[in-house]
């Protein structure tokens, strides 16, 4: 187990992050038979910086407005015989935001 701060990490009580997990991930194609989302409280988090921002494959370091816990976004677009799409969202400490904050855009 992992050291932890004794006083509980915000998201635990955040209405919004509470209902996401610290790693979520969906899945959708074209035929859309099988397609899984995000939760919706993802679409609520604020994009802090876009590493991507030319790419269909996101990068985006993101955080609640309402606790400032950050999540790292990341999509990927296959496009082979179909068109597949790949989201991934995953919770981050507080030293894996600042890794990220300090790591300069892709030009
Ligand atoms: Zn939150």
């Amino acid at each position: 187990m992992p050291h932890r701060a004794k006083s509980a990490a915000p998201h635990t009580t955040c209405e919004l992050c509470s209902s996401l997990l610290d790693e979520e991930y969906a899945f959708q194609t074209y035929s859309g038979t099988n397609n899984t989302y995000l939760p919706a409280a993802a679409e609520h988090l604020n994009v802090v910086r876009d590493f991507n921002p030319t790419s269909s494959r996101k990068l985006q370091l993101r955080q609640c407005s309402n606790c400032g816990t950050y999540y790292l976004y990341r999509s990927d677009y296959e496009y082979l015989a179909v068109s597949e799409d790949e989201e991934f969202l995953t919770r981050l400490t507080e030293e894996q935001a600042v890794e990220h904050l300090n790591r300069p855009a892709e030009v």
